[in-house]
């Protein structure tokens, strides 16, 4: 029988995380931004390194899903 593991939740991580890479630089499909879509361009980043995190982002779900909130912005976030 297997353990469960111990999952640590730690603060402060540095991210980068996107949904506006060019599908032909990739080799998996990449859901769009829904924020990116509203708004007709590219610019809409989830979190973005030493700079910023998205108003709607949520969290990330094993192994690389984004979890978004919009068009409501999550209550925990901090500007
Ligand atoms: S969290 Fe949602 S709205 Fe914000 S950049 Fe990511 S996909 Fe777009």
């Amino acid at each position: 029988m297997n353990k469960k593991p111990e999952i640590r939740s730690l603060d402060g991580a540095n991210m980068d995380i996107d949904l506006v890479t060019p599908q032909d630089k990739i080799g998996w499909t990449q859901d769009p931004c829904p924020w990116n879509e509203a708004d007709g361009t590219m610019e809409h980043r989830c979190a973005v390194k030493n700079v910023s995190i998205c108003p709607y982002f949520c969290g990330i779900k094993f192994t690389d899903n984004v979890l978004c909130c919009y068009p409501t912005e999550n209550p925990y976030h901090k500007a």
